[in-house]
């Protein structure tokens, strides 16, 4: 039995009274905050962090911008985003990839000040260092948040609430229905990410183009990185191997690297902790302390047995654990895996998307991926959280099973559901209905006149 305490009736002052609340700024969130805003409407963007972009900021490459036949599927605002961070030489153009089937790289810092100048843009008042901790219900109803700050604890009302927390913390608050993980409660384990600069990127590409016998990749075929400045390297299981045989502890199984946007940067995707659970703060404690002993060890690999990496050093470690699963929300509908490979159509479908279920594996460090043929849709039951009432889900936590959030946690996905919640809860609030009652053909419009694409019913 847990130790309890009860807290004296408190009351809470209300610090803001809205019409769209969402809550988390990562990708999804500052997508949502776009879409809902509009010049008759009170929108607010709540974010924990002192910035706004979530794991946008922190190395990796957006995937997913392309379907596997290599057609631009993701459109509307996450394109606008891309495009504008091209415009400052601060995206890549979308690169089509074997294994990842397209990444488009971005730069972290740039990504924090477009999403801010975009809030600032479209009116949406946002409010950092501000975690929320609780929701307020009547009913079904939820009816606005609580959230903790340096300012004590308060209030917001909303007619509207999007979770865009990526761990579904206000869903979960709300009393929806949560699943975690496989059939065992395995998730798929996190990973502090870290840049290193000095690295000989050209030495790195000829080594891999030139010696595939000695430098092994996966999937993506050697002569790749002779024609390609801009890629995610995952292999060299052979070094790890040899590194392993030399004594060093390295938690994967297959070097993952990727170039950023300075000429000189790579990022590094290698750590791994099996067990942890980002609900629990000791857990991702742990996590953090595990992956920071890890990389440590990933860094004395990278300089002695990886091709142009002799002689570079860290240069930022992100400034948090990488999370790549926790609660997934069970909604109206569950996507899963036969959906994705059957490139499913939906009659709700709000987003078409196109990524392999890439499972990073809870126990030993593997991973394996299985793509769909080409893309599949995403329904707008998936964004219902069963049972509660004014609430929409966007980004990771949307409702789906274990293996099919391997393949709709990619960012640009979680950008275009994003912004479908994002025009889901105005066009909810302008008829006057609940979000769950929408017209689907009415959001689906709306879609379609921000550029969103829709494939041909078949
Ligand atoms: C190591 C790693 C590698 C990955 N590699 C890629 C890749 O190469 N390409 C790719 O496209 N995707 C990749 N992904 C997946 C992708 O980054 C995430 O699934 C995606 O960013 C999720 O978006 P989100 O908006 O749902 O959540 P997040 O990006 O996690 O954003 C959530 C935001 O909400 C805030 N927040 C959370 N809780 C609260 C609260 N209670 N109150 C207030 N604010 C809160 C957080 O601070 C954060 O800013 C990777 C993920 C990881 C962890």
């Amino acid at each position: 039995m847990v130790k309890e305490i009860i807290e004296p009736v408190q009351h809470i002052p209300v610090r803001a009274e809205v019409d769209v609340l969402i809550v988390g700024g990562g990708p999804a969130g500052i997508m949502a905050a776009e879409a809902a805003a509009d010049k008759n409407l009170k929108v607010m963007l709540l974010e924990n962090r002192s910035y706004l972009g979530g794991n946008l900021t922190i190395g990796l490459p957006i995937l997913g911008f392309l379907s596997r036949k290599g057609k631009e599927i993701i459109k509307g605002l996450p394109l606008k985003f891309v495009k504008r961070l091209r415009a400052i030489g601060q995206a890549t153009e979308h690169r089509r990839c074997p294994l990842h089937v397209s990444l488009t790289m971005i730069g972290g810092e740039a990504s924090k000040k477009l999403a801010m100048k975009i809030m600032e843009e479209n009116n949406v008042e946002v409010l950092m260092y501000t975690f929320c901790s609780d929701v307020i219900k009547e009913g079904k109803d939820v009816k606005g948040v609580i959230i903790e700050s340096k300012a004590g604890r308060q209030a917001i009302l909303a007619k509207n609430v999007i979770d865009c927390t990526g761990d579904g913390d206000v869903a979960a608050r709300a009393g929806a229905i949560v699943e975690k993980g496989n059939e065992q409660g395995g998730m798929q384990p996190p990973t502090l990410m870290f840049s290193m600069k000095g690295v000989n990127i050209k030495k790195l590409c000829e080594s891999v183009a030139d010696y595939p016998e000695l430098y092994d990749v996966d999937i993506i075929p050697n002569e790749f990185f002779r024609v390609d400045a801009n890629f995610t390297l995952v292999g060299m299981r052979n070094q790890i191997k040899q590194a392993r045989k030399d004594g060093l502890h390295i938690p994967v199984e297959r070097t993952i690297v990727m170039t950023g946007i300075d000429p000189d940067e790579m990022w590094v995707n290698m750590s791994r902790v099996n067990g942890v659970d980002s609900t629990d703060p000791a857990s991702e404690t742990f996590g953090t302390f595990e992956a920071y002993k890890q990389n440590d060890e990933v860094v004395r690999y990278l300089n002695g047995y990886v091709p142009g990496f002799e002689n570079a050093w860290v240069d930022k470690v992100a400034p948090f654990l990488g999370i790549r699963e926790s609660r997934r929300i069970i909604g109206e509908y569950i996507l899963n895996k036969d959906d994705i490979m059957a490139c499913r159509h939906f009659d709700d479908v709000i987003a078409v998307a196109s990524y392999p279920i890439d499972l990073h594996h809870p126990v030993g460090g593997d991973c394996t991926l299985e793509w769909c043929p080409d893309c599949y849709d995403v329904p707008f039951r998936c964004l219902i959280p069963k049972g509660v009432g004014n609430l929409l889900l966007a980004g990771r936590c949307i409702s789906t099973t274990h293996e099919a959030m391997a393949s709709t946690r990619v960012m640009s996905i979680c950008m275009a559901v994003g912004e479908a919640a994002g025009k889901a809860a105005r066009l909810a609030i302008e008829t006057n209905v609940k979000p769950a009652d929408i017209d689907i053909k009415s959001l689906q419009e709306n879609l379609r006149e921000e550029g969103v694409y829709f494939r041909s019913k078949k």
